[in-house]
């Protein structure tokens, strides 16, 4: 049997370090294996997934190593592999499942759905809606799909007992089946849901072991339940921990830059992120710290991995990467690393219209534009005294404007704009008022170029990122004040 494992990115945001801590975990496990790495792109949400996003995606991993045998973009013998293209493979094997009668048509409208839950509420019941719930009479579905009502396709689950799920790392995982819902399994609009997608994908793209975040742990119940129903042998399951903040909550784009744009823009070196990403809960024989991806592939041992929760921290990523810096960059090597960083054509280039109505000599590009070539800016609170605004407005202002960041789908100036005029208006400031402390926290002075121009060039992570540093600096959100600003924030 030759192993083949893969990583399927969902492609509705930025390039995630969790996408790529797993896909590190899957190719290694197929090198140690002599096996195949393969790339599938889960779009089946067709509101939130992006072409942009999926190149994204595409890019950072490619820009740390990793490699895959097959993909949308390499092409393969088992293609196509975005799951947009596949529509009429997921149809069809709903429509087995249905003769089968391990799958039905239901449908139920959303309120009889809220009733139905409100119903096992008040009797005690675990929330999750089983097809004895659902049921209608004969004569009513007839009715109802001779008007032609909208409905979905859904998977027959147990109504009690236990599920018995089977891991490399965590041995048995036991779920009482009465947790488990009649999963979609076709949406009205005939696009699959992940679960069925996922396991007619996995069996007919030959997949032999899955490794995966443990947040798919609740799905393993239904998805062994549909490899039992289409008679397929199910790939060996293996949930990986979760990629903590160093306060041990789950990692997140609100306390840490969690997109791969942000550590490439920051100036990490590709093989130190890969390596760090390595000793994400999992450690050489020897326990060194610095590797390469070539041996951490040659010494690879699944069995390594701790399923303590493995934390991402900022900082000894920062201490390895300048090991990295000092210890192999020969000259040519550094310059290399500063072309593809920041000092090459395509990345000047956009800063130019920036600078040039603004200078006089060369010399004044650097002392204008030198934020787009570095970190979180060195500001100090004293920075901040021209701003007429008081202290708790002023981190306030900040903080909803990070917030809001955080949900822009799409990173482009005009975006960005809407979101700041929003803020403006909420804030009753005009715009050159809201945006004079914004300007200090990116560009960390009070003249330099645009503010927008800046955001939407250093994205998304960056300009949160310093956004935080700003508030740090100026002295933080109390806990009292979140609970203040969240509330305020969530009427706006
Ligand atoms: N599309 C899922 C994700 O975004 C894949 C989960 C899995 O590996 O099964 O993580």
């Amino acid at each position: 049997m030759t192993v083949r494992t893969r990583i399927a990115p969902s492609p509705t945001g930025d390039p995630h370090v969790g996408t790529a801590y797993i896909a590190l975990f899957n190719l290694c496990f197929a090198r140690q294996h002599g096996g195949e790495f393969i790339l599938r792109i889960e779009d089946t949400d067709r509101v939130r997934s992006t072409a942009e996003s999926e190149q994204m995606i595409l890019d950072s991993l490619r820009w740390l190593g990793l490699e895959w045998d097959e993909g949308p973009d390499v092409g393969g013998p088992h293609g196509p592999y975005r799951q947009s293209e596949r529509g009429d493979i997921y149809a069809e094997h709903a429509r087995k499942l249905i003769e089968s009668g391990h799958a039905f048509k239901c449908y139920r409208t959303s309120e009889e759905l809220d009733e139905l839950r409100e119903t096992r509420k008040a009797a005690g019941l675990h929330l999750a809606l089983k097809p004895a719930d659902l049921a209608l009479p004969e004569e009513e579905i007839a009715r109802r799909e001779r008007e032609g009502w909208p409905h979905v396709v859904r998977m027959h689950v147990p109504a009690s007992g236990t599920c018995v799920v089977d891991d490399m790392l965590r041995g048995t995982i036991e779920v009482d089946w009465a947790q488990v819902d009649a999963q979609i399994l076709l949406k009205s609009d005939g696009m699959p849901t992940y679960h069925l997608a996922n396991v007619v994908d996995d069996h007919l793209m030959g997949i032999t072991h899955v490794l995966r975040g443990e947040e798919w742990i609740n799905s393993a119940p239904k998805h062994q339940l549909l490899y039992e129903y289409f008679g397929w042998p199910m790939p060996t399951l293996c949930h990986m921990p979760l990629l903590r903040n160093p306060d041990k909550s789950k990692l997140s784009k609100r306390k840490n830059p969690t997109s791969i744009n942000y550590y490439r823009r920051m100036g990490f070196l590709p093989q130190a992120v890969t390596n760090y990403l390595g000793r994400m809960g999992w450690s050489m024989p020897d326990e060194r710290e610095k590797f390469t991806l070539d041996e951490m592939m040659s010494h690879f041992d699944v069995q390594r991995v701790s399923l303590g929760g493995p934390v991402f921290d900022l900082q000894k990523l920062s201490w390895l990467n300048g090991l990295y810096i000092r210890e192999d960059l020969d000259d040519d090597a550094f310059l290399k690393a500063l072309r593809d960083w920041a000092f090459n054509e395509e990345y000047v280039r956009q800063i130019l219209p920036q600078v040039r109505p603004r200078v006089e000599t060369l010399s004044d590009v650097m002392p204008l534009a030198g934020h787009f070539f570095s970190g979180v800016p060195a500001i100090e609170e004293g920075d901040f005294d021209a701003v007429k605004l008081g202290r708790e407005d002023l981190v306030k202002l900040l903080q909803f404007l990070t917030w809001r960041l955080e949900t822009v789908p799409a990173w482009h100036k005009e975006a960005l704009l809407a979101e700041v005029k929003a803020l403006a208006a909420h804030f009753e400031l005009k715009m050159k008022d809201f945006l004079a402390p914004v300007f200090i926290a990116i560009t960390g002075s009070v003249a330099s170029t645009s503010v927008m121009d800046a955001m939407a060039i250093l994205g998304s992570d960056m300009t949160r990122a310093r956004l935080r540093h700003a508030i740090a600096v100026l002295g933080g959100v109390s806990k009292k004040q979140v609970k203040r600003f969240e509330k305020e924030y969530r009427e706006l």
